[in-house]
């Protein structure tokens, strides 16, 4: 910058109302080495400067009309004349003329006459000072440019004058106008939050920070917003090694840290219950194993399932399930927070978290034993099958838990995850709604649980489910009437599995549906088929789970069925349980409505054993009772199972409602069942349940008729 002034020729204006004057300066000027040109009067001397480049103005102070002040005011007003260098020829030395001079914006006079071998020389520093000015303004410029899009602060300490500087954007950071006040260390501080303020102090007042060292720091600005910024530090040494001058950088990282915050969030928490998810909990899980190895102590692993959840996905929708989840995931938490409490650490012993579905996991390390674990599963259980509002709908949900312990039965992550795994199978099949605890012999039931799902998924496409068929006696007529189809599943590799074993894996995993409408159908054609050859058969009776009856599609589903096998609505009958009448009844009795429409009868199975009350029942379109058989089976020996019997049989007389006894496996049994006047009777004292095949012998034999044996049936 300074070189260009020297390689280029520095143009000067000279004004002056003296003739004689400017030509005597323009002559001495162009000598000396400048570009010189001269104006008489104030308002030609702006004209000039807006209009041709000028390096320096020479500007006469008596001047007639317009003044040499109100010139040089007037000149500094324009947009050329903002910074260009002025120097004043006044006729008087004295303070005041030099203030009127700098008050009106000179940047330098000379007195008259003029000393005119010195005037260049005075000329040239004015021009270089202006120049170096220039250079500096623009260099500031667009460093507080490049700080302020950098988001970076920078500031400078001299240990020796104990002058502190900062730059615009420093005070903008810590939300300061720039400059507007004194930059101190104390001031500095003020906006470190309290947590740290010691230690930054520290840090930056100490004589030995490692050069390049950075520190992270969280500011609260004047506004009282949150910032992150990183502070860097440099120290400058003399000859002997100490400290005469720190500098540094403020690094505004807010931005950053909340998009990292956001990618932290989005890999370690489950964004539906905001719990930490399946990485978190694992990486806590390993981490607390690592500590235990070398303290040893005793880690438990609680896994969770609910027990009922796809039922309220499927029949409520997701929105729901999510809802379910949510409130799930708080009540754990709360669970979590009492125990934290109790133990008063600030990253307590009890982590939650979500591993996806409805699967919940919760890690407790360093309790004092185990009781303390189960009565925390104690307490979840009894949390988590309290009634859930969810937007104006009662639901209710269970919870199933299995829990394993470091290091007795694995010790790393995945062997612990496992274990109570299938602990948690193994409490489901206790019954739901309990807690247990792993066990070695568990191993050899889950493989065959594991395995047994994977083959079972084949088993339609490889035929191997069948329908055996148990007939109805109708205790009027002494003759056999219905029956009732019962799945069966004839695997090639497990061998025969017992319904009582395959259904529940079928609900479980959602395979009840497609085996659902294989019974199905299988059971129509069949029943179609033997009404063709003769088979007195009133009606065939289908199981269906709540899993099937919940869904949208299912009234389409068990309509087209029934239309493509060609069987007569009406001999077709439906059996549901009561769980499908106590949960959300209303959804429940518009489906029953619409198959009762459809012309299907309905009955409800297992009867007694549910919580339906027998007032409830009238809300619903209902055929047929079918007594359970453990009540049949203890009726003639157990007063209570007699009396619930004849008040069944009672109370479905006077509703209008018919009535069969299920499990009936002695004469004494049928007796009772039929001076009681029950309508129907089914059990292994008529018959177990057959082969498609063997029935209509059965039903020529009993009833005494003749069918047209076709040899058709399994
Ligand atoms: P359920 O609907 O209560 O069926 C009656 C069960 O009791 C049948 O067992 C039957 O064989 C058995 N049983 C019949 N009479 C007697 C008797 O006199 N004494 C004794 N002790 N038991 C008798 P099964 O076939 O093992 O079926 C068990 C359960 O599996 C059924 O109970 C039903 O809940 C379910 N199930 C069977 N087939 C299907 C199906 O196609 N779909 C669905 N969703 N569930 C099915
Ligand atoms: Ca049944
Ligand atoms: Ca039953």
């Amino acid at each position: 910058m300074l070189n260009a002034l020297d390689s280029k020729i520095p143009k000067v204006l000279v004004v002056d109302h003296n003739e004689m004057m400017c030509r005597r300066a323009v002559g001495f000027l162009n000598a000396a080495g400048f570009w010189a040109e001269s104006v008489l009067n104030a308002k030609s001397a702006l004209r000039y400067i807006e209009t041709k480049s000028v390096d320096v103005v020479l500007l006469d102070v008596d001047m007639p009309v317009i003044d040499g002040y109100e010139a040089c005011q007037r000149i500094r007003a324009s947009e050329k004349g903002a910074s260009l260098p002025i120097m004043m020829l006044t006729k008087r030395d004295d303070a005041a003329a030099i203030d009127m001079a700098f008050d009106a914006g000179a940047t330098d006079f000379a007195t008259k006459p003029v000393n005119w071998p010195v005037l260049p020389h005075r000329l040239r520093n004015m021009l270089r000072t202006s120049e170096v000015v220039e250079a500096l303004d623009k260099s500031r410029s667009s460093l507080d440019a490049a700080q302020r899009i950098t988001g970076l602060g920078s500031w400078e300490y001299n240990m020796v004058s104990g002058e502190l500087i900062w730059s615009d954007n420093l005070y903008r950071i810590i939300g300061l106008e720039p400059q507007s006040c004194d930059s101190t260390l104390s001031l500095f501080m003020k906006y470190v939050v309290d947590k740290d303020r010691s230690t930054v102090y520290k840090w930056l007042s100490s004589d030995s920070v490692e050069p390049g060292k950075m520190l992270k720091q969280q500011i609260l600005t004047e506004d009282g917003e949150e910032r992150y910024v990183r502070i860097q530090l440099k120290n400058e040494l003399d000859g002997d090694g100490m400290v005469v001058r720190k500098w540094g950088v403020v690094h505004d990282v807010t931005e950053q840290y909340q998009a990292e915050k956001k990618i932290h969030l989005l890999a370690y928490y489950d964004s539906l219950t905001r719990l930490p998810n399946r990485v978190l909990f694992c990486e806590r899980l390993a981490r607390d194993i690592a500590i235990a190895r070398r303290t040893p102590k005793e880690i438990a692993v609680l896994f969770l399932d609910l027990d009922n959840f796809k039922r309220v996905n499927d029949s409520l929708g997701h929105a729901y399930g999510d809802l379910l989840l949510q409130e799930v995931g708080e009540r754990l938490q709360s669970c979590a927070q009492e125990i934290n409490d109790a133990y008063q650490l600030e990253e307590g012993p009890c982590t939650v978290a979500r591993m996806g579905g409805d699967e919940f996991t919760v890690l407790l390390t360093g309790l004092y034993d185990r009781s303390e674990v189960i009565k925390f599963a104690t307490a979840i259980t009894n949390e988590l099958s309290d009634v859930y509002v969810l937007d104006g709908n009662d639901c209710h949900t269970s919870s199933s838990i299995g829990i394993s312990y470091y290091p007795e039965h694995g010790d790393s992550v995945d062997e612990l995850l496992k274990a109570a795994d299938i602990a948690m199978y193994e409490a489901k099949k206790r019954g739901k709604g309990c807690y247990q605890t792993y066990s070695l012999a568990m191993d050899a039931n889950s493989i065959r649980r594991y395995k047994m799902e994977e083959l079972l998924r084949a088993a339609i496409d490889n035929d191997e489910l069948v329908l055996h068929y148990q007939p109805q006696l109708n205790l009027e007529t002494g003759k056999l009437e219905s029956v009732e189809a019962l799945v069966r599943w004839n695997s090639a590799e497990l061998g025969f599995v017992s319904p009582g074993d395959f259904i529940p894996l079928a609900e479980d995993t959602g395979l009840i549906v497609p085996i659902g409408e294989w019974v199905l159908r299988a059971a129509c054609f069949q029943a179609v088929e033997w009404i063709a050859t003769g088979v007195p058969l009133e009606r065939i009776a289908v199981n269906i789970s709540v899993l099937e009856f919940i869904r949208p599609d299912f009234l389409s589903i068990v309509g087209e069925i029934v239309a493509e096998s060609g069987l007569d609505p009406l001999r077709l009958e439906l059996e549901i349980t009561e769980s499908v009448l106590v949960d959300d009844t209303s959804s429940a009795v518009d489906t029953l409505r619409a198959l009762k429409g459809m012309g299907f009868q309905l009955s409800i199975d297992d009867f007694g054993t549910g919580f339906s009350s027998l007032s409830q029942l009238k809300h619903f379109p209902i055929d047929r009772l079918k007594i359970d058989q453990s009540f049949v089976q203890g009726m003639l020996e157990n007063v209570h199972d007699s009396a619930i019997v004849r008040a069944v049989l009672a109370m479905a007389d006077s509703m209008g409602l018919s009535a069969i006894a299920e499990g009936v496996e002695t004469s004494e049994q049928l007796e009772f069942l039929y001076s009681h006047e029950c309508d129907e009777a089914q059990g292994y004292f008529l018959s177990r349940p057959v082969p498609g095949a063997a029935i209509s012998a059965l039903f020529a034999e009993f009833n005494q008729v003749e069918i047209r044996n076709t040899g058709t049936g399994d």
